[in-house]
């Protein structure tokens, strides 16, 4: 689960990682009040005005905007607000804001003492284990750095019975060139950062830039945090942090529902019980000459009830132009998946308006493709893997 750059930065906030404070607004009048509070805390006349939306590269997107007085921060909250914010990291339409975070200036005025690190905490799935990465060159190209001067990024593993140690906080520190209080800010930093990611059960904690202030403090100027879902059940003060608007709105429904749905760009419809299936399922459809339209795990129980769900969420892809139904028989009996298929598509009627190409293997499978065959419905069933390639090329083609 994403979450916004305000959200991230109270958790790291609540682990004791210095961060540039700040405060959500949902419109400009709660955009100046929360510019005058921090002003009273903080004592900066100057604010950044930042776009909350689950997408980085906001700053080129001009969804990051500096205002120099309380006039200002209304109307670029004005601007900020509602936009349809297009990064490099959106769709080509953009995504809608409905936030903002008011912050502290932290890059005080004239001031070229400023550096701007990278830092993210993730695991290395090659290792299976944590790591830390890290760059002097942060700031807003990180992927550019990544491309042409990888030798500039760094890497610090670390050791799952030991955890992070002194000398390694110490290491990265002296590697970004730092001394003096900056270098010993940056050891407290990098250590609370991935206290902060173990504890909160996270997949990622990019913070970037990571910026050393002209009076060397050490401070999370963004922040980028995914959550792993499958903790989610030991962190509910997480879990209400999530923010389906962000989301596809079809990933939402079949959450609702217990579907595992994955949105993808291409035209072929999939539903499948079992993950691994559904992987060997995509591969098929692309090997047909086609691109799948979603990765859709139906598991254990592919009744009528629940083929029904699984057409419906298909079929809110206006891209869908076929779907192949792929369902091993183990537990769950061939036959009743046939009756569930005929079932569903009888109650859906004409809302069905693309090919179906249904292939059930394992138990009773036979039997399956007898009620398909005999249902006078205008559904393809294989017994084969490849003869439902073969059927999913004919219904492109034709
Ligand atoms: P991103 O573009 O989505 O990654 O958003 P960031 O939070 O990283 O902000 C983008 C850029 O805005 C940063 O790289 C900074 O250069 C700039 N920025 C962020 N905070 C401040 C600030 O307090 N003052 C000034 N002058 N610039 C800031
Ligand atoms: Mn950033």
């Amino acid at each position: 689960m994403n979450l916004h750059e305000y959200q991230g930065k109270e958790i790291l906030a609540s682990f004791g990682v210095g961060v540039q404070r700040g405060i959500v607004a949902g419109t400009p009048e709660e955009a100046v009040e929360a510019a005058k509070r921090l002003t009273e805390e903080t004592g900066t006349g100057w604010h950044v005005i930042k776009a909350q939306v689950h997408a980085g590269g906001r700053g080129k997107g001009g969804g990051v905007k500096l205002a120099k007085n309380l006039d200002e921060v209304k109307s670029i909250a004005s601007d900020i607000i509602g936009m349809n914010l297009i990064t490099p990291q959106t769709s080509a339409e953009g995504k809608k804001v409905h936030q903002v975070l008011v912050a502290e200036d932290v890059y005080y005025p004239g001031d070229s003492e400023t550096s701007e690190f990278y830092i993210s905490v993730l695991l290395n799935r090659a290792s299976g284990r944590n790591m830390i990465m890290y760059s002097t060159e942060g700031g807003m190209d990180i992927e550019a750095v990544a491309e042409h001067t990888p030798h500039l990024i760094f890497t610090e593993e670390i050791d799952p019975s030991v955890g992070l140690m002194p000398f390694q906080a110490r290491k990265i520190a002296f590697n970004l060139g730092l001394s003096g209080q900056a270098f010993k800010g940056m050891t407290k930093f990098v250590a609370s950062l991935y206290k902060a990611y173990v504890e909160s059960d996270s997949s990622l904690f990019e913070i970037n830039p990571v910026l050393k202030t002209s009076d060397d403090k050490i401070l999370a100027v963004d922040a980028k945090v995914v959550l792993d879902d499958n903790a989610l059940y030991r962190r509910p003060a997480y879990a209400e942090m999530r923010d389906t608007r962000e989301e596809n709105p079809v990933e939402v429904e079949a959450k609702e529902v217990g579907l595992n749905y994955v949105d993808l760009d291409g035209n072929v419809g999939c539903m499948v019980n079992g993950a691994g299936l559904a992987m060997a399922t995509m591969d098929l459809i692309k090997m047909a000459g086609g691109e799948p339209a979603n990765f859709l795990d139906v598991g254990g129980t592919a009744d009528a009830k629940r083929v029904e769900q699984a057409f419906r969420l298909i079929l809110k892809d206006e891209n869908v132009q076929a779907i192949l139904i792929n369902i091993f028989g183990g537990i769950v009996r061939c036959d009743r998946v046939a009756q569930g298929v005929v079932d569903a598509y009888t109650n859906m009627g004409d809302e069905i308006k693309v090919p179906i190409i249904v292939r059930l293997q394992g138990t009773n499978a036979v039997e399956a493709k007898e009620i398909l065959d005999q249902s006078g419905l205008a559904v393809h069933s294989a017994v084969q893997f490849q003869e439902a390639a073969d059927k999913v090329k004919e219904v492109l083609a034709s």
